[in-house]
Order: structure tokens, then sequence, then C-alpha cells
């Protein structure tokens, strides 16, 4: 029987080192869907909807993106509205569609969704791709099995480890089912309007390689360990995260470039920290295929309690940038308008929810899904349990001084002032006992 696929995209926005789009070249017919979840924009466990305006707004400019490159290869992107595990058992029966090929991912809702969807089509063959990662999981540094508990043991092997080869672009693709009717272009109206962001990133896999290019051509390689911790500033690490992470920039191809950069200028301690860095967004990705829903939990994988909470007020004032804490308010406002933060001010204002304000770590990980154009659910919640010190951490969690932190990364106050940092709160309206606590020039 001819195979006849069905490509669903997901976290693999691109053309360039396309596994999927390389099996599918086998196929008598080919259909490529994207589809747009309702759930993503409600609520869920933690008081915020996991897609926030940011990341929309980015993966739209993606979707433009994509159908502009599979119309060079004859192909086209059909966007749906809805629960896959509704739509593509549908549409495998209507079109009698054998074959359903998808990147592996690592998130558990997105496994339980893939579950449902296998479930209910027995006669179709359903191929998950490795094409998020390095790494593939049926060559892995070390299996899944004995995965291990910290981040350094994983690093030490996976450097000596070949990852998976690229693959070329496909020069052409198998038609669309004959018989197939576009589906209807109109958008339901759960689905948010594009509104204006100030986020410094475009969408979409021309832009990615075009920063690729433009990163590779400068000197900021090699000075990528030095600057890679200040708070502040475009050049001061790579920002591949938004397009690594909808698969706009595939990270094999990002390590071969770094690998051609390292051989045309010589290697230093900056290029070899940029591939420990995508080390650990890979030790993230494998530990969640392991640990499953174990990654949401408040006592962590450490199966360790943190002494915290939820207090509304204080998470409230956290999100709005409104703490005691100047550092901590303008990193939460600069999320909060552009949905980008540098890794250094993440490790600040999640240390701070936790340890100053005493709040459940899983509410200020919610409030990243939401506000982060680069988010990632292993990458995110892994650092959130690291920081809580219910995570992959020998140490137990960090704690950072916010007083250190500041004469560190901005002594002058330069970005305390940029982003209205110095409009300090207070923490508390009310007592333990719910009585108002005036403010102390009140008293
Ligand atoms: P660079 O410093 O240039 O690093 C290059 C790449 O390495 C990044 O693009 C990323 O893929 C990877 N990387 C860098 N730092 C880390 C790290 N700590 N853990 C895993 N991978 C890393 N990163 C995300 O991509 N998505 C998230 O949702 C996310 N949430 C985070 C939450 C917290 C609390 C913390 C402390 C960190 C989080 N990070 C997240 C990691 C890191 O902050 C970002 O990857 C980085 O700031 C992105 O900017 P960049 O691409 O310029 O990074």
């Amino acid at each position: 029987m001819p195979r006849q696929s069905l490509y669903w995209l997901t976290q693999d926005l691109r053309i360039h080192d396309n596994h999927a789009l390389q099996a599918a070249q086998a196929s008598s017919s080919l259909l490529c869907i994207y589809i747009v979840d309702p759930r993503w924009f409600k609520a869920q466990r933690w008081q915020q909807a996991s897609m926030g305006g940011h990341r929309w707004l980015f993966v739209q400019e993606c979707l433009s993106d994509l159908t502009q490159k599979l119309q060079t290869l004859g192909q086209r992107l059909h966007i749906y509205y809805g629960k896959p595990e509704e739509i593509i058992p549908k549409l495998c029966h209507t079109y009698s569609l054998n074959h359903l090929l998808c990147a592996h991912m690592a998130g558990s809702d997105e496994k339980t969704t893939l579950t449902a969807i296998e479930d209910s089509l027995s006669t179709v063959n359903v191929e998950r791709i490795d094409q998020y990662t390095l790494f593939e999981s049926t060559h892995l540094p070390i299996p899944l099995g004995e995965w291990p508990a910290s981040y350094t043991p994983f690093r030490k092997v996976a450097e000596t480890v070949a990852t998976k080869k690229i693959v070329d672009i496909p020069t052409s693709l198998p038609p669309m089912p004959k018989v197939f009717a576009l589906p209807s272009i109109q958008r339901p109206n759960w689905v948010p309007a594009p509104a204006p962001s100030q986020c410094a990133f475009w969408g979409g896999e021309t832009k990615a390689l075009e920063h690729l290019n433009a990163y590779f051509s400068s000197e900021l390689p090699h000075n990528y360990k030095n600057v890679r911790n200040a708070l502040d500033g475009w050049d001061n690490s790579s920002k591949f995260s938004p397009w690594l992470n909808q698969g706009c920039l595939s990270v094999r191809h990002l390590q071969n470039t770094l690998e051609q950069y390292e051989h045309e200028n010589s290697s230093n301690e900056s290029t070899q920290w940029l591939y420990v860095e995508l080390l650990w967004r890979e030790y993230f990705q494998w530990s969640h295929h392991n640990i499953g829903t174990k990654l949401f939990r408040f006592k962590g994988v450490a199966k360790k309690a943190p002494l915290t909470s939820f207090y509304a007020e204080r998470y409230h004032k956290w999100c709005d940038g409104q703490t005691p804490y100047p550092l901590v308010n303008a990193c939460m406002k600069e999320l909060k308008v552009t949905g980008y933060l540098s890794n250094r001010g993440r490790q600040i204002v999640a240390s701070c929810l936790v340890n100053e304000l005493s709040v459940d770590w899983r509410y200020g990980a919610a409030w990243f899904e939401h506000q982060l154009v680069d988010y990632d659910v292993a990458v995110n919640w892994g650092n959130w349990q690291y920081i809580a010190g219910v995570g992959a951490d020998p140490r137990g969690g960090r704690h950072f001084n916010l007083e250190k932190q500041t004469s560190l990364y901005d002594p002058d106050g330069v970005y305390q002032k940029k982003w209205g940092g110095q409009v300090v709160g207070q923490l508390d309206s009310v007592d333990a006992a719910d009585w108002p606590i005036m403010p102390t020039d009140q008293h």
C-alpha cells in the first residue's frame, strides 16, 4: 500500500535539517499541518495560560515564514484550530492517511496527546523523529534508564559523543492528497489577535538563519564566556533560544556552524562554553523524557519540600516588578515588556521569588512560561527546579544575594533605571492575621 503521510509540525518550523521532510519524500502524498490548540490560551494549574502575547506573535511569524518556504518545495502548510487528538484522526480517516510524522518532543502534555492520537488510529503508523535535540533517543550518550541526576556526568560523556548528522533540504516534496479540501482560513474567536510587542525577536527560519550568519561572522563567539553574565545587551549572549525552541533553527545546524567557526577561527574557552550551554539544553530535554510529570511536582526530583507557599499579593508584586528589590523589579519589567530576560536576570528573579518572597516556585515557572518568547518546557521547569533546590543540582538550590548581584552586575544602576526598577513597593499590605500593615513612615 502506498505511504500517504501526514506531517504534524510542532516545534520544528523549518525546512533545513528537517528529517521529517526527508522521511516524507518516500510517500505518494503528503499533508503538512500545524494545529493551534485552544488549551494554550486558557489559564492552567498555576493561574497562567501557557501562551502569552510575545510567543504567540513569534509563532505566527514563524508560520508565515514556513508557509512561504514550503511553497518553494511545491507544498503548503495548513493551519487548523482545535485539539490535535480530534483533528488528526479525522484527517487520517477523511484522506486515508496511513503514516503520521512528527517531532519527538519531551513535553508530557504533548506525549499524552500523541498517545491519545495513536490509540485512536490503529491503522496509522506513527513515526516520532528526534529533530529538536542534538542526540537521538536510540543513540544517547547515556541510556535513559541510567540517566544521571545531575548535569556534570552527562556533559562529560556527551562531549565525546557524535551527534546526529544533518540532512539537506529536499528539492521537492510529494503532492497533497488528490481529494484534499482546504481548511477554513477563518480564525475562531478564541484565538488572540496579534498584539504589538517590544520583543526584539522576529520569528521564522529566514530570520534565524540570518542571525546565525551574523553571529558567526563576528567576533562574538570568541568572547561569549566573558559577557554571558551581563544583564543587558543584544551581544551579551548568542540570542538563539527563541529560534531554537520553535525549531526555526536546528540545534545540530547550530552545532555544525560553531564547529566550522572553531575550525576557521580557532576554538577557545568561549566557543567551548557555548557548546556546554547547548548541552544544558540537551540535558534538560532528556531529563524531562526520563522523569515525565515529576518535572512539575512541588518537591521536584529531589523529593524535598521547599519552605514556601502561595502568597497572592507577593506573587503579583513580583510579576509586576513592584517588590522592595529594585534589581528584581527591573528584570521583571524587562521580561513583561519584551518577553526576554538574560540568564543572569532569570536566576536572580527566580531566587528572589523562592528565597526572599517564600513563594511556591511553580507559580514563577508558570509566569515565565506565559511571558517568555523562548519558552521551552524542559529547560524552563528544569531551571526553576534547580534554583528552588528540588532539581538536578548537587548543591541543593541557589540563593543569590541581591545586594551582591547588584554591585556586580549593575553597580551604577543603569539597568535598574532603564526599566524603572527603582519604584519600590512594600512587600505585604496585611499581616498574618489580615491586619493592614502601615508603611514604616506612617507608624
Ligand atoms: P546563550 O547564553 O547564548 O546560550 C546558548 C543556548 O544554550 C541558549 O539559546 C539555550 O538553548 C542554551 N542555554 C543557555 N543557558 C541555558 C540554561 N541555563 N539551561 C538550558 N539551556 C541553556 N532557556 C530557554 O531556552 N527556555 C526557557 O524557557 C528558559 N527558562 C529559564 C528559566 C530560568 C529560571 C532560568 C534560570 C533559565 C532559563 N532558561 C531558559 C535558560 C537561559 O536563561 C536561556 O536559554 C538564555 O538566557 C537564552 O538566551 P541565549 O540564547 O542568548 O543564551
